[in-house]
């Protein structure tokens, strides 16, 4: 018997070790056409960023050292360039150009994926790259060592996009990356993304969202990108990492099938479409054992295991049936670990696929043992039986353990009740009786069995604040800190002696930290006869952090300057340093406790707390802003922050006294351009000093915040005529004098941009970036006719109740 594989990497050479194991007598040629085989295309990014030090490491095998333990005919630099499947023969060509026939009794093709480079003006000139393989990795290493890079981008946050980020800023670089979407890594949800976008941007990296590199340019040794938003970025090297599609070309004529996909069509032998050649790896599509769909699934994991069952049905005939892969993948980001497996919620509704989905926050190990981290999961779930369909998992430490249980769980066909079931090794260093999946497990079982009803982050954005009743059970301490507009603060223990304060004709919906306390709270008030009550999955940690707008040009300081001097000064001068250790409490803890601290230390000395909550460095600033303290450091580092904060002069000043009347708050009734930037100008002076402040659009306002690309939304008549006599985006607004048909404002925008003054547009961004409340009139939208969706992402809705909280808490009021 004569076998002829093609690829000799992950899926190939895994196939021909196997085909030898259990045929001794065959022929076996296995035919690559690069130059090295078998080699750890996983491991690239590392060795790159110099993690990974020796490059022979990469290589798992040599031709020759492969050739002779498996007695396999391994011949490098031999492309197959066409198949005859009648014949049984096919077409090679060598390095020197020279082409041969060979015949085969089994083919097996493993010709893995190319890179997509994407049609855009200069993309290859020099210094953009690719990353596949061992010479793109040799190219791209020669050029950093032979160049002065301090700039790099990466165009595409997918999983080798995010890991060619974090090396290429170990190599030095100050990196950007810019992607289409508005999320990095394409296979999770949006909320989980929010993790790795604070993350990185923790780390320095500058991140451009929903952003397109539209054209390249050379300028001297630099290149210059340009982004469809007309932000142009000076960068040294630029790596294109934007997705990859199966490696087909050759099969052209071939008569073998390919699926809808584009990839290869195999049986659940892997054989393809033509009998005695079979298929495996990146390059063939098979359905997705949830959705039962063909899809591509680009990872090593399955590539070696079909390698396998492929060999074995090549020599014992077709026997084993492959089960498919349902995407388990893993990727570290910096400090950050990011899981997932089977199918994200944005799928599933893609898919049309009914689902249901929990989220909730935990630590990798018992509270009380050290260093414990936080860790959030993410499941998906069949709304009728509890059948898990899919499960993110973001943290520090464990999440490989986590994702792993789960996807053999869903292989299994298992439910959210099984997550309760899993017996796991415990002792506190490892995890907690109660592990982060069986909390999972419980908290869907509620979801799915009624007892707690939810609402998303997203839903929580939408809903009318008018006719909802938002109930923060927090502490007043955590509630002052930050909450969601129109909230009203019950904290949970007070919660049984002020339930006459709630009102009970309408929908309510409570929120805690992280939704157990809400969930505490949703129970005391369903049995207290509140029959429409919800409670927010995640809590505020999962509201706020995808929210928050994603900042990222600012970063393009010196990312590996991440200790602020003034810290190191205080450190140097031998000023009182007050140790703070609130690793492993989750918000609010480490703030109760900077505080607490704080009020035992003397003005100008100083404390250095230490905390795992992903969100405390913003609580910290915003902690000290609004009491007055100096936030002298912040440093992070294997997921933990220390924060050093010197007490300032305004002691009486703290969380819970009058350093909140000190907002200001603006009504932007007109949507002058000229008052809209005065009112921005405005807002970002406040926000600068620290202030809480809040911008609320009313009538003819909400034409400054509307977003310039609109979805289409179903509006009536009076609503679509609104549309139609309104300015549709902040670009449209004319002046209040002098307009001149429209002259007027192109001349202002004219000069503005001539004189270095931030147009509209950017204000805005500026005023959203520190975090200036947006609140858009929801009485006015019903009005107007203007939907939740045509404007910004940024915004919220509220009512006037909403407003007078603001306003009761602020100092200046402004109509405009
Ligand atoms: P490959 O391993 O790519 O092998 C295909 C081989 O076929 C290539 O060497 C190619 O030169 C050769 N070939 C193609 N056409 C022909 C032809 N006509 N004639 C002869 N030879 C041909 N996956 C993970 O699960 N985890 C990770 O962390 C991970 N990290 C990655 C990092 C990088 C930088 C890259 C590039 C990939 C990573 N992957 C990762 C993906 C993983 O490497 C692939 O899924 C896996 O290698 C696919 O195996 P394969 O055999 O289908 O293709």
């Amino acid at each position: 018997m004569k076998y002829i594989i093609v690829g000799g990497v992950a899926g190939g050479a895994t196939a021909a070790a196997r085909i030898r194991r259990i045929d001794e007598q065959s022929k076996i040629i296995m035919l690559e056409k690069g130059k090295y085989i078998s080699y750890a295309n996983c491991g690239l990014p590392y060795y790159i960023g110099g993690t990974i030090t020796s490059r022979e490491k990469l290589f798992l095998q040599t031709p020759t050292s492969f050739g002779t333990r498996f007695n396999v005919d391994v011949r490098t630099e031999n492309e197959v360039i066409q198949i005859f499947p009648a014949e049984k023969k096919i077409l090679i060509r060598k390095a020197d150009g020279a082409q041969y026939n060979e015949s085969y009794d089994k083919l097996l093709l493993s010709p893995g994926a190319t890179p997509v480079i994407p049609p855009i003006k200069g993309v290859k000139m020099e210094g953009i790259f690719l990353l596949r393989n061992v010479l793109d990795t040799d190219t791209l290493k020669d050029y950093l060592t032979t160049h002065t890079v301090k700039q790099a981008m990466v165009v595409g946050g997918g999983f080798i996009g995010l890991e060619m980020a974090e090396n290429l800023h170990h190599t030095g670089a100050h990196v950007s990356l810019v992607e289409m979407e508005n999320q990095v890594m394409p296979p999770i949800d949006f909320s989980m993304a929010a993790h790795v976008h604070e993350h990185l941007t923790q780390k320095g990296i500058a991140l451009f969202l929903s952003e397109t590199v539209t054209q390249f340019h050379r300028i001297e040794d630099k290149i210059e990108v340009w982004l469809k938003s007309g932000k142009k970025i000076m960068t040294d090297l630029v790596l294109i990492s934007v997705g990859v599609r199966p490696e087909v070309a050759f099969l052209k004529d071939s008569g073998i099938q390919l699926g809808e996909t584009g990839g290869i069509w195999v049986n659940d032998f892997l054989e393809t479409s033509i009998k005695d050649i079979y298929a495996v790896g990146d390059a063939i599509e098979f359905p997705h054992p949830v959705t039962n769909k063909p899809w591509l699934n680009y990872l090593a994991n399955p590539a070696n295991r079909q390698g396998r069952l492929a060999a074995d049905n090549m020599v014992k005939g077709n026997s084993e049936k492959y089960e498919g892969a349902i995407g388990t993948a893993i990727a570290k980001v910096f400090d950050l670990t990011v899981a997932t497996t089977g199918l994200p919620g944005k799928k599933l509704k893609q898919l049309d696929i009914p689902y249901q989905s929990s989220v909730t926050h935990s630590q990798s190990h018992a509270n009380y043992y050290p260093q414990s981290l936080p860790l959030t999961l993410k499941l998906t779930f069949a709304p009728q039986d509890g059948k898990l369909l899919g499960a993110q998992c973001v943290g520090y430490e464990g999440i490989d353990k986590r994702i792993d249980q789960i996807a053999l769980l869903i292989k299994k066909g298992g439910t959210v009740y099984d997550l309760m079931k899993v017996e796991h090794a415990y002792a506190p260093p490892y995890s907690s009786a109660k592990d982060p999946i069986a909390i999972g497990g419980y908290v869907a079982g509620n979801i799915l069995n009624g007892s707690m009803p939810v609402i998303s982050w997203r839903e929580m954005q939408q809903v009318n604040r008018e006719e909802s009743y938002l109930l923060d059970v927090r502490t007043a301490d955590e509630y002052k800190l930050e909450a969601i507009a129109g909230s009203v603060n019950i904290p949970l223990d007070e919660l049984r002696n002020r339930l006459a304060e709630i009102p009970t004709d309408r929908q309510i919906y409570v929120y805690c930290g992280i939704g157990l306390r809400g969930y505490m709270a949703l129970k005391i008030l369903v049995q207290r006869g509140f029959t429409k009550v919800k409670n927010l999955s995640g809590g505020y940690k999962t509201y706020s952090l995808a929210i928050a707008p994603v900042a990222n040009q600012q970063k393009m300081m010196d990312p590996h300057e991440e200790k602020h001097h003034d810290g190191e000064q205080k450190k140097n001068l031998n000023l009182k340093i007050v140790k703070v250790d609130a690793c492993g409490l989750q918000c609010p803890g480490p703030i109760l406790k900077l505080k607490k601290s704080m009020e035992e230390i003397q003005e100008g000395d100083c404390i250095e707390i230490s905390s795992t909550d992903p969100g405390f460095a913003r609580d910290a600033q915003a902690w000290c802003n609004s009491t007055g303290n100096n936030l002298l450091s912040n440093t992070f580092d294997k997921g933990v922050f220390t924060i050093l904060i010197e007490k300032g002069a305004l002691k009486g000043c703290n969380l819970t006294t009058s350093c909140d009347s000190k907002g200001k708050t603006f009504i932007m009734f007109s949507d002058d351009l000229d008052k809209a930037l005065a009112t921005f100008v405005l807002a970002n002076g406040a926000a600068a000093t620290g202030q809480k402040t809040t911008i609320f659009f009313t009538f003819w306002g909400l034409n400054v915040i509307k977003k310039t690309e609109k979805p289409s939304v179903e509006k009536d008549i009076f609503g679509k005529m609104f549309s139609w006599m309104l300015p549709s985006h902040s670009l449209k607004l004319k002046l209040s004098k002098m307009n001149m048909l429209g002259i007027g404002s192109k001349m202002m925008r004219y000069i503005m941009k001539k004189k270095n003054i931030e147009s509209l547009e950017s204000l805005r961004k500026q005023a959203i970036e520190q975090r200036v409340e947006l609140i858009a009139c929801q009485m006015s939208m019903e009005v107007m006719g203007v939907k939740r969706e045509e404007l910004l992402e940024e915004v919220t809705v509220g009512g006037v109740a909403t407003y007078m909280e603001r306003a009761d808490n602020a100092n200046v009021n402004l109509f405009i």
